[in-house]
């Protein structure tokens, strides 16, 4: 599957005249979920300072039969009015336990980190859903973080908080995602019960050449870890970034400079092998 750019098709030049078949794409994406026609990808968050991955990220992809690869930019939004988020989550959390125990042959101590809407935090119950699916892969809620986009966004903020709580108390971490892009809110940041935040992209894409740039990141760097957060960058796309972004105290990086997102066997062969470079070479990220 292409990580980006994706073939949006038909779909997404017509999209206002084609409110049905964006029904229908939403009752595809049903039977595709039903199915087992979804798949997760993964992507490596690797500390800056001991080269190791510590973790990946779960990232669904869909290859729909007639319209091809429809991006998650484009379904993830409509399964999110249309109420088939519930399903979506369900399944991506099932699918990435069962995969973290094959990637845990690898490295016990590896994370999994996993993409919550903010809607999902009122209208799914979260506690009940790691619930049974820890039980069911035996994993120890510690290896898994939820990672939550446009908190603003939460339908309700007591609500969401309440279910954020919960899942921490449960000993599952938080992460704050997209951090500095549309709708994340300071007012938030202190109230989220968080371990984490990622900066998003569009931060950090111009690191290299912008200096105010530079600023609002090391600002960021710092008011996270102020906070208590561990900080990662995402969408790191070159080493320099890299260095730069180690420079100014980030604690991890993830992009496609370490590595893109990867099917469950292409990253079980990348992971074997960055394993094995990082415990011949220490320090060395890539
Ligand atoms: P996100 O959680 O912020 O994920 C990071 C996105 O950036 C992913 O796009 C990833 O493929 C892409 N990316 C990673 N490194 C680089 C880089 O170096 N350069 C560039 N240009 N891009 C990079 P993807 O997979 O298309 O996902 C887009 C968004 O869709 C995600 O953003 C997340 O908000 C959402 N999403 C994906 N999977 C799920 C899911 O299972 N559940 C939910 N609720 N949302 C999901
Ligand atoms: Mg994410
Ligand atoms: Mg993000
Ligand atoms: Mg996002």
């Amino acid at each position: 599957a292409p990580d980006a750019p994706f073939e949006t098709g038909i779909y997404s030049r017509k999209k206002d005249i084609y409110n049905e078949s964006r029904l229908t794409l939403m009752s595809d994406l049903r039977d595709a979920l039903q199915h087992d026609q979804t798949e997760l990808y993964y992507q490596p968050k690797c500390c800056l300072t001991t080269g190791r991955v510590v973790g990946v990220e779960a990232l669904i992809r869909w290859h729909h039969p007639e319209r091809g690869w429809v991006s998650p930019m484009e379904f993830i939004p409509l399964a999110e009015k249309t109420g088939v988020i519930r399903h979506l989550t369900r399944w991506v959390v099932n699918r990435a336990l069962r995969d973290l125990n094959i990637l845990q042959l690898l490295d016990p101590d590896l994370t999994i980190s996993v993409n919550i809407s903010a809607r999902d935090l009122t209208s799914v119950e979260l506690r009940g859903l790691f619930e049974t699916k820890l039980k069911r892969h035996e994993i120890d809620a510690r290896h898994i973080t939820v990672e939550l986009t446009e908190t603003a966004a939460m339908d309700d903020p007591n609500t969401g908080l309440k279910a954020l709580e919960t899942l921490a108390s449960m000993g599952l971490s938080v992460s704050i995602d997209d951090f500095g892009a549309g709708y994340s809110s300071l007012s938030y940041l202190k109230q989220i019960p968080a371990t984490e935040i990622k900066l998003d992209r569009s931060l950090i894409h111009d690191i290299d050449t912008n200096e105010q740039s530079r600023v609002i990141v090391e600002t960021a760097i710092n008011m996270g870890h102020g906070l208590g957060y561990k900080v990662v960058a995402e969408g790191i796309e070159s080493e320099q970034s890299a260095n730069l972004l180690r420079d100014l105290g980030a604690d991890m990086i993830q992009g496609y400079w370490l590595c893109r997102p990867k099917s469950l066997e292409e990253l079980e062969t990348w992971l074997a092998a960055h394993i094995k470079k990082t415990s011949d070479r220490h320090s060395a990220v890539r």
